[in-house]
C-alpha cells in the first residue's frame, strides 16, 4: 500500500514506533502470559502500569507535587461536566473565555449547573482572542475556563491568562503535550488524549489538591475529581487500554527530547503551512489573527476568503490521490484543516507543503 499522511483531527495520526511497542506487547503484557485487555484493574501488572503513566506525564510537565493526575473516563466532554460539577459550588458562577466551538459547548455544559459569565462578547466568527484588558472578569467566579487550542476554528492562545487569584482550568485537549507548561499556573488542565497523546476514550486531567473536596453533591461519583483521586484513578474499571496507549506516546516524547522538541517541530511543521499561505497572494486564506494561529490546527479557505468550492473539492480529490488524508476542513468552517500534531513528521509535512505549492502554481491566476 502507498504511504498514507494522516492530517486528521482527531483521532489522529500516532507515532508508528508505538504502534510497534502495542503490537510486540499485545497478547503478552510485560511477560504476564497475557494481554492487558484481560487483565484485572486490581493486578499489581496494572497498578504498576497507572503509576508509570502518572510518572512520565509528571516528568514531561514537571508538574508539581500539590497536583493530583487522574485518568478518566468520557474524554474531553465528559470533563465540560466534571469542570463545574466539581468546582462551582464555591459560589455559583464561573467565567468562560468562549474562543471558539469547544470552549462554547464547556461553557453550554457548565450553564446546567451555575450561572455561566462570557468573558468576552459572543461571536459566530471565531478567528482571535481578545486582549486580556477586553475582558470581563467577575472576581466572584468559582474558576475561569479556557481552551488553550480550537481545534475546529485554529486558534492557540499565547499566553497564560491572569485571572487574579481566581483558578484557571483549561482544555487542551489539542494542544496537551506539544509544549512546555507552566502547570503551576493553573488549578486545572485536562483533555481528551486522542490528539496529541493517544486514544479516544480517556481524559487526562491535573487538579491542584486544594480545588478538590467541593463537588456539588449531585456530581456523579465517576466524574467527581476528590472520589478519583482517593482511588488512584481505579474506583471502577479505567479505560485501562487508552491509559496505557497515553503512557506508551508519552514516553515516545520522553524519548524524542521532551516537550521542547515537540515545541520546535510544532513551529518547523506550522510555519511551512503558513509561509505558504502567507505567500500566496490571497489564493490561499487563513482566518486566525497571526498571533494565535495554531500549531496544532490549520484551517484556510482557498480562491477566495469565503472558499471557492470547485477548488476546495478539487484540492481535496487530488491531495487523495497523493495519499494526504483527513485535510477537509470541519463542517462548521468548512474549506480545508491540516492537523500537524507532534505524530505527524516534518517530512509529511513537507509533501504537504509541495502538494499546496504545486496546486497553486496550477491554479492561480
Ligand atoms: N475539547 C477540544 C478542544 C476538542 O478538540 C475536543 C474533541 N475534538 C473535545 C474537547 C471533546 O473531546 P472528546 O471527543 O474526547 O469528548
Amino acid at each position: 500500500m502507498p504511504k498514507v499522511y494522516n492530517f486528521g483531527a482527531g483521532p489522529a495520526k500516532m507515532p508508528e514506533e508505538v504502534y510497534e511497542i502495542i503490537r510486540n506487547e499485545f497478547t503478552n503484557f510485560e511477560g504476564s502470559g497475557i494481554s492487558l485487555l484481560e487483565t484485572s484493574h486490581r493486578s499489581s501488572t496494572y497498578l504498576k502500569l497507572n503509576k508509570e503513566v502518572q510518572d512520565v506525564v509528571r516528568r514531561l510537565l514537571n508538574v508539581p507535587q500539590n497536583y493530583k493526575i487522574l485518568f478518566l473516563a468520557g474524554g474531553g466532554q465528559g470533563e465540560f461536566a466534571a469542570v463545574p460539577l466539581n468546582l462551582i459550588s464555591r459560589t455559583g458562577t464561573a467565567d468562560y473565555v468562549v474562543t471558539g466551538a469547544w470552549s462554547a459547548k464547556a461553557a453550554k455544559e457548565a450553564k446546567k449547573y451555575g450561572k455561566v459569565n462570557l468573558v468576552i462578547p459572543p461571536t459566530d466568527r471565531y478567528v482571535d482572542v481578545p486582549d486580556q484588558s477586553k475582558w470581563n472578569l467577575d472576581p466572584n467566579a468559582s474558576y475561569v475556563h479556557i481552551c488553550t487550542n480550537e481545534t475546529i476554528h485554529g486558534i492557540e492562545f499565547d499566553f497564560i491568562p491572569d485571572t487574579k487569584g481566581v483558578p484557571l482550568v483549561a482544555d487542551m485537549s489539542s494542544n496537551f503535550m506539544s509544549k512546555n507548561v507552566d502547570v503551576s499556573k493553573f488549578g486545572v488542565i485536562y483533555g481528551g488524549a486522542q490528539k496529541n497523546i493517544g486514544t479516544s476514550g480517556v481524559a487526562l486531567v491535573i487538579i491542584r489538591e486544594d480545588l478538590l473536596n467541593q463537588a456539588l453533591p449531585i456530581c456523579p461519583s465517576i466524574l467527581d475529581w476528590t472520589i478519583n483521586a482517593k482511588n488512584d484513578s481505579i474506583l471502577n474499571t479505567p479505560p485501562m487500554f487508552a491509559i496505557y496507549i497515553m503512557g506508551r506516546v508519552l514516553q515516545w516524547i520522553e524519548r524524542q527530547g521532551g516537550l521542547d522538541v515537540m515545541a520546535d517541530l510544532a513551529t518547523k511543521k506550522s510555519s511551512l503551512i503558513y509561509n505558504i499561505i502567507e505567500e500566496s497572494n490571497g489564493f490561499y486564506y487563513a482566518p486566525v489573527a497571526k498571533n494565535v494561529r495554531s500549531k496544532m490546527n490549520i484551517p484556510f479557505r482557498i480562491g477566495s476568503t469565503d472558499g471557492n468550492d470547485t477548488l476546495e473539492k478539487e484540492f481535496l480529490k487530488g491531495a487523495e490521490a497523493l495519499g494526504l488524508i483527513q485535510l477537509k476542513g470541519h463542517r462548521d468552517v468548512g474549506g480545508i484543516r491540516a492537523s500537524t500534531y507532534n505524530a505527524v513528521t516534518l517530512e509529511e509535512v513537507e509533501t504537504l507543503a509541495n502538494y499546496m505549492k504545486d496546486f497553486y502554481k496550477k491554479h492561480s491566476k
